[in-house]
């Protein structure tokens, strides 16, 4: 049987003189998103996209899934589409909905036409069609302020539609409207859940991960990057950039003052990011950072882990409390692999009391003894560039 997926848009249609390259850009994500799926044919039409199936073989229920989690569409319904003809578009949502009015305890029929040249206005195609269901289905009483089950009819420039509830979009805006910036990624809860939310803002997402083989395992890598692929179910394929951190953490551990070790380890992170990052186009970091959840992450110490970097520091997760950042990993399918006990480079050579107000004057003197710029170089040089998409393999 014929169907066709209909995205809607959101706030996209109130960007005015931007709202053409905000579609031209969902049209292009929708259409390289639809590929693993087989033939369709991608339109936008009436601040709707169209994902029409082109021939028999295309994997419709795959593409409704995978529409679910593309940014920039709001509310998703799979539809079947039908001649504008009263007698037709009954006989559509008999066949197309019949089985769930059956199941249904009450109903109503709601209309939106957008082609004003269709004879009928919306409330009497409600009236109609809903008024022959009824007949149909004795069972299913019509209940128009509260209904159990809505039908939609929707008359539009090309056909009619019809379909049953919509379902939640993803939100937020089409990827890569927003630019591009460099997610730094742990193993841990919160920076897949940082780098997902500023995805959703239309950002196109590039990672960095400092690993410290043999301090951490080469799971501890698996680890990341199957968080990355599970990132790209939003924002599509991402690079990750993995650096060589043990010589880093070995100078700073022979050479700096304890109390200081992560944060001369942070500023280190940063700064790499940041070079990676002005190298790759990106005009953002992102972080995972929480205020007060570690003693790295207090003003002081944000301070002066921000002070090696010149371009904005995008901590969305800044403000929230763990169990709504919780919620949001768990809602995005990264939570049972973050979980996972392989160790980050954060947890080599933890000292037992850090410094929790550091001033910047402190932690300059403290990493006086290392040779920074040749270390910088140095884990420049050992940067590996791994290209992640939804569709590889899971890793662990
Ligand atoms: P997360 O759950 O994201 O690991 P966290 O609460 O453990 O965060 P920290 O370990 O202090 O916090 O790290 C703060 C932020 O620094 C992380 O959210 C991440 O953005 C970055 N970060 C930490 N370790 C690494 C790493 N090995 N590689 C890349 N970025 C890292
Ligand atoms: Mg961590």
């Amino acid at each position: 049987m014929k169907e066709i997926l209909l995205l809607k848009l959101g706030e996209i249609v109130l960007k005015g003189a931007n709202k053409r390259q905000f579609e031209d850009k969902l049209r292009q994500n929708v259409r390289r998103r639809m590929k693993p799926y087989g033939n369709f044919d991608v339109y936008i039409m009436q601040s709707t996209v169209y994902v029409e199936p082109e021939d028999e073989l295309a994997d419709v229920d795959g593409a409704w899934e995978a529409c679910h989690s593309i940014f920039g569409v709001v509310k998703l319904c799979r539809c079947r589409p039908c001649e504008k003809d009263m007698e037709a578009i009954y006989q559509a949502v008999e066949a197309y909905l019949g089985d769930d009015l059956e199941c249904a305890e009450s109903f109503k029929v709601e209309t939106k036409r957008s082609d004003k040249v269709f004879p009928l206005q919306s409330i009497a195609i409600s009236q109609e069609i809903g008024g022959r269901l009824a007949e149909a289905h004795p069972a299913c009483r019509v209940d128009v302020h509260n209904p159990a089950y809505t039908v939609f009819v929707e008359i539009r420039d090309l056909a009619a539609y019809v379909h049953g509830p919509a379902e939640p979009g993803a939100g937020g805006l089409p990827t890569g409207v927003g630019g591009r910036a460099m997610c730094l990624l742990s193993g841990g809860i919160d920076s897949p859940v940082a780098a997902y939310m500023i995805a959703k803002r239309g950002v196109e997402v590039e990672c960095v991960h400092f690993f410290s083989y043999p301090y951490t395992s080469q799971l501890a890598k698996d680890k990341v990057l199957e968080l990355a692929r599970l990132v790209t179910r939003f924002c599509g394929r991402m690079t990750v950039n993995v650096v060589g951190f043990t010589k880093i953490q070995e100078a700073i551990r022979d050479n700096c003052p304890e109390e200081y070790f992560t944060l001369i380890m942070r500023r280190f992170m940063m700064e790499i990011a940041q070079r990676i990052a002005k190298q790759d186009g990106c005009g953002a970091l992102i972080t995972g950072e929480n205020l007060g959840q570690v003693a790295s992450q207090t003003m002081q110490a944000m301070a002066a882990t921000g002070a090696v970097v010149d371009i904005p520091i995008f901590m969305p997760l800044i403000g929230m409390d763990k169990e709504e950042i919780v919620t949001i990993a768990r809602k995005i399918g990264t939570l049972e692999t973050s979980i996972l006990p392989y160790e980050d480079c954060c947890t080599v050579f933890t000292p037992k009391h850090p410094k929790t107000k550091p001033n910047l004057g402190q932690v300059e003197h403290a990493e006086r003894k290392l040779n920074r710029e040749a270390l910088i170089a140095e884990a420049l040089e050992s940067v590996e560039k791994i290209t992640v998409k939804y569709h590889d393999d899971p890793l662990l």
